[in-house]
């Protein structure tokens, strides 16, 4: 069978995979696009804390992936990929089924690290997918329960007793947002808030150590401590074993235990098997396993295949794992497919890091905007907020739900009953959805420029806003 009759197939369907079908679909591809994931739904893991605390529903960060692809000529197949073989050109499922492709991208992400801890795998809850999110509420509300009811104080004090090991960005953030939650969740069930204890248990002595939002380090260790219930931090300790409800640890060569009914686990990505098990050379790998990745995110050996996020190394500087390089290279990949598909050349890419966003407690964020400004409290949330809601997957779910989110914090937060008087109201309801509304165009100009102008270029809106505003710069390399 002639190669270019098989489908491109996209192996993972996360922020690489599913950005690449999305803008194939928008780009007109016309090769068959075949999707494979091992879940049912993407889940937008920048907002897997709102999912859990309920600020945000299933249908906006966990959607199923047949509702983003109607419509669109991408064959989602919901399967586990077991083998991958370069040399045939085919892909094994765990259901039996093999696909030959003409061009593959390999979008897996990581696996998580668990480093070889006795009972980390067993005992700790991972906080990683929708699965996991729902799995931890769960025990969660499970423990306060039974907290409320016993009378016997040790017991109590470790089942409201949150271990969260690692203090990278998830482990922060979950702790702020569980130190806020928890005392809401707790406090309806008639029970005493402060009893209520999140602690970080982190190896060195600094968090967000060596991580992209180390610039926003400062302003988190402050704002851990202004939670509902301040979070604890204990640092520069190892932790050797996890049994059930106890975190064993050593610190300063002295050996410790940490009560716990809840323990999260953060700490560690390593590369996916299927990757390490790809037949390529050494050489085309980094030191983790990753496989390396040319200027234009094609494979050195295998140039029919493209490759991004969590899985990939490109170039001398590593980029950081995160969502916005992810689907960056996913955007690139689908403008190289295009490309090959009507033989141009795949062109180099270039991802741009336009700064980062941190949750810190419930409707607290702080957002590092191009390593210049720092933003952070309640403001520092509408622009996380904003900022993720303009890049939820397709232009009508986003537009869907930033509408709802929009309607939501002006009717719930700037129109309360208590307001001085109605005609104010209004006018205080008119003014924040002209500056949400305008506020939120100009982060999504900003931060996603292409999709901008292609979901308004029918209104003139794209030019209206360049006259005036001034050309953006592209950084120079
Ligand atoms: C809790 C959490 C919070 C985060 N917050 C942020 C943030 O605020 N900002 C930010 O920039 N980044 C954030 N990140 C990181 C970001 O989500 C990742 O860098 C990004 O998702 C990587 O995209 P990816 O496409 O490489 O992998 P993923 O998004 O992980 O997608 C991989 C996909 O492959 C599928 N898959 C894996 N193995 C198989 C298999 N064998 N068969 C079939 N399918 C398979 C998975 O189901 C998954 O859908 C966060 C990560 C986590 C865990």
């Amino acid at each position: 069978m002639n190669q270019s009759t098989h489908p491109t197939v996209i192996l993972g369907g996360g922020f690489t995979g599913l950005f690449t079908a999305l803008h194939l679909c928008h780009q007109r591809y016309s090769r068959p696009v075949v999707l494979i994931d091992q879940n049912e739904r993407f889940i937008f893991k920048p907002l897997l804390y709102e999912f859990l605390s309920g600020e945000m529903s299933t249908n906006q960060v966990w959607p199923r992936y047949e509702e983003l692809f109607d419509c669109s000529g991408v064959a989602f197949i919901q399967d586990t990929v077991q083998t991958i073989n370069l040399k045939q050109r085919q892909i094994d499922l765990a259901s039996g089924l093999r696909y030959t492709y003409s061009n593959l991208v390999l979008a897996l992400g990581s696996a998580i690290n668990y480093f070889g801890i006795e009972g980390a795998k067993e005992n700790a809850i991972p906080f990683r997918t929708g699965e996991d999110a729902m799995a931890l509420g769960q025990h969660l509300h499970s423990c306060l329960q039974r907290a409320s009811q016993t009378e016997d104080p040790q017991q109590r004090r470790t089942l409201l007793t949150v271990a969260v090991i690692g203090a990278g960005p998830a482990g922060v953030e979950i702790a702020a947002t569980l130190a806020d939650l928890l005392p809401r969740w707790y406090d309806k069930l008639g029970g005493n808030s402060q009893e209520i204890r999140v602690v970080i248990l982190n190896r060195s002595k600094e968090i967000l150590k060596g991580d992209v939002n180390c610039h926003l380090r400062a302003t988190a260790q402050k704002t851990l401590q202004q939670r509902t219930v301040p979070v604890e931090l204990l640092l520069e300790v190892s932790v050797s074993a996890i049994q059930p409800n106890l975190v064993e640890y050593k610190r300063y060569q002295h050996s410790d235990t940490l009560p716990a009914a809840t323990i999260v686990w953060t700490a560690g990505n390593t590369t996916h098997p299927l990757i390490k098990n790809l037949s390529i050379p050494e050489e085309h790998r980094d030191q983790h396993d990753r496989v390396c990745v040319t200027p234009t995110l094609q494979l050195a050996d295998f140039p029919e295949i493209f490759a991004g996020g969590d899985c990939v190394a490109e170039g001398d500087k590593p980029l950081p794992l995160t969502a916005q390089v992810a689907y960056q290279q996913g955007t690139a990949i689908a403008r190289n497919l295009k490309a090959i598909s009507e033989g141009k050349d795949p062109q180099p890419v270039q991802v741009n890091l336009r700064g980062t966003l941190l949750k810190l407690g419930l409707g607290e964020s702080a957002a590092n905007l191009g390593d210049h400004f720092e933003i952070t409290g309640r403001l520092g949330h509408l622009i996380r907020r904003g900022t993720y809601l303009q890049l939820l997957p397709t232009p009508v779910h986003n537009l869907k739900i930033s509408l709802e989110w929009l309607i939501d914090e002006i009717f719930h937060r700037y129109m309360k009953p208590n307001s001085s008087s109605r005609v104010l109201r209004w006018a205080g309801g008119a003014l924040a959805v002209v500056v949400l509304t305008s506020s939120g165009l100009l982060i999504w100009r900003t931060t996603q420029p292409t999709q901008f102008n292609r979901v308004w270029r029918s209104t003139n809106l794209p030019t209206f806003i360049n006259q005036l505003l001034p050309e953006q710069k592209k950084p120079q390399n």
